[in-house]
């Protein structure tokens, strides 16, 4: 049988674990597997998925965090099925728009999970990680499935916030994640002897370059225990203490580190090797202390949506900035086209303000299940009448500077970045307006003091919309103020005024 090794992610483990069998994979506080053990035990999976008769069907993992989720995605990838990690702190009602928009055909969790589960409006296999993970391994049925399988089969699907409450299910396929950890361990030079610090839920796009480059490498992946990020000293202990030596987070964690100031407890001269960072602003006057402490790490920016696998520009700090400069998100990766298109869709000159568009091999599909989002986003290119090629607009603003890199200014819409989290202001509203007691509100984002404001017309008190709300919106989407009007502004086109109630921030 003639096999496409790099047409599923899964031979890239195979490789590691025949390479280095004995050697962990992952390891979270408590638990760890080796390359070996997680290929068996992902194997475990794939042949009980297989037994339900699964092919390129959605599998969703609801486990907490921990090396098990990452068993049952790879067991979802040997078999040929694409995951979809559900976050088990999500409100029950935005986990029930989820399961309605995914229609998963089998739902990994474990015994002590399994009644939360059940609460949810969906019905359908439930299989249990700690009596599938160990059973016989069926190989002829897995190389019959990965056979089967071609690069452009999804590997799993990432939801984001969706500004009209229902979140979008981005879909990534092996020949994106592929084409994008190529680029980040033949770029970052990664090898066997480097180990990560874990920070991104694996919800959320940036975890990818930890599980995959692991993978592909044979490196190490440290779960960091979620508490520590609110304890920067203990934090950079455990740093030191697993030997990590690159870390890959949002700027919102970096900035703790940087304002408490953690490095001058601990010394991370030895340990740390690379710093990366994406998902945010990275603003320069954190980034300064980091770089002041610890002179000799190597940093970067990586700038990118989910859309995108996890990111499509790179900036490798090479140069002084000053406090108040921005940090550039700089060039494109390998393999990957940025346009940067002018209200006219044509390409802006010298230092003119665009949208960012992206094309490349590691672009999503689009959204599942929702070809009316994946239509507005994912366009045909207009620069290419001739041929059908797609582009992605991200609605992020940027311009170039003198060096020829690429400088992000703004959002053209209403999605935020609030502690790392993507949010659309509009489920936010979505939520608050499906309150009886509300007529009109809007929420707007002070990017100053990173704080979300509702504005709305009735004495409600923030403490009761938020309870209120709590069971349609995570947690991190909760207003932080709110604003009592006794009249909305509205504007010529009878749209609430949303320039005068920034004026009110
Ligand atoms: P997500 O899909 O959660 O990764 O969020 C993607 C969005 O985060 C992008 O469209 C940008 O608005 C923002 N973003 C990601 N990386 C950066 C960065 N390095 N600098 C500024 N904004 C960023």
């Amino acid at each position: 049988m003639v096999t496409d090794m790099k047409a599923n992610v899964t031979y890239w483990l195979d490789e590691t674990a025949d390479r280095l069998p004995d050697k962990i994979a992952f390891a979270q506080d408590g638990k760890a597997v080796t390359f070996r053990e997680l290929q068996k035990q992902a194997k475990a999976v794939a042949t009980r998925l297989m037994e339900l008769d699964l092919f390129k069907k959605p599998v969703v993992v609801y486990m907490e965090k921990g090396v098990d989720v990452l068993v049952s995605f790879m067991g979802a990838a040997y078999s040929c099925n694409f995951y979809s990690p559900i976050d088990v702190d999500m409100p029950a009602s935005r986990v029930n728009k989820i399961l309605e928009v995914l229609c998963p055909a089998a739902v990994i969790t474990t015994a002590a999970l399994r009644n939360n589960f059940e609460e949810y409006d969906w019905e359908g296999e439930i299989l249990l990680f700690e009596e599938i993970s160990h059973i016989q391994v069926c190989e002829n049925k897995i190389e019959a499935a990965r056979h089967r399988g071609i690069d452009t089969d999804l590997l799993y699907v990432l939801f984001t916030s969706g500004s009209t409450g229902v979140p979008k299910g981005v879909t990534i396929t092996h020949r994106s994640v592929i084409d994008y950890i190529d680029w980040v361990t033949e770029t970052f030079a990664v090898t066997e002897a480097d180990s990560f610090g874990n920070q991104a839920p694996f919800y959320f796009d940036n975890s990818i370059l930890d599980i995959y480059s692991t993978i592909r490498s044979g490196a190490t992946t440290y779960i960091i225990p979620k508490n520590l990020f609110a304890q920067p000293v203990l934090l950079l202990e455990y740093l030191k203490e697993k030997k990590i030596n690159t870390i890959f987070w949002v700027p919102s964690a970096l900035i703790v580190v940087a304002k408490l100031k953690a490095f001058r407890n601990v010394d991370l001269s030895d340990t740390l090797k690379r710093v990366l960072f994406c998902g945010e602003v990275m603003p320069n006057k954190q980034l300064n202390l980091w770089r002041k402490y610890l002179p000799d790490v190597q940093y970067a920016n990586l700038y990118g949506p989910t859309e995108i696998t996890d990111a499509c520009t790179y900036y490798i700090v090479d140069r002084e900035f000053s406090d108040d400069e921005p940090l550039p998100i700089g060039i494109p990766m390998a393999n990957t086209d940025i346009l940067v298109l002018d209200e006219k869709n044509e390409p802006v000159r010298g230092d003119g303000i665009g949208e960012l568009c992206v094309r490349g091999t590691s672009l999503s599909m689009g959204y599942y299940h929702n070809p009316e989002k994946t239509r507005e986003a994912f366009v045909q290119n207009p620069l290419n009448p001739f041929v059908p090629e797609i582009i992605y607009r991200t609605g992020d603003l940027v311009k170039y500077n003198e060096y020829g890199e690429l400088i992000y200014l703004s959002r053209k819409d209403f999605q935020i970045k609030h502690m790392g989290h993507r949010i659309e202001l509009g489920e936010i509203e979505t939520a608050v307006s499906s309150l009886e007691e509300i007529s009109l509100c809007c929420c707007l984002y002070d990017e100053k003091r990173q704080k979300i404001v509702l504005f709305l017309e009735e004495e409600l008190e923030k403490a009761y919309i938020n309870e209120r709300i709590s069971s349609l919106v995570p947690e991190y989407m909760l207003p932080n103020k709110v604003i009592v009007l006794e009249k909305m502004p509205i504007n010529a086109n009878g749209k609430i005024d949303r320039v005068k109630l920034k004026e009110l921030l």
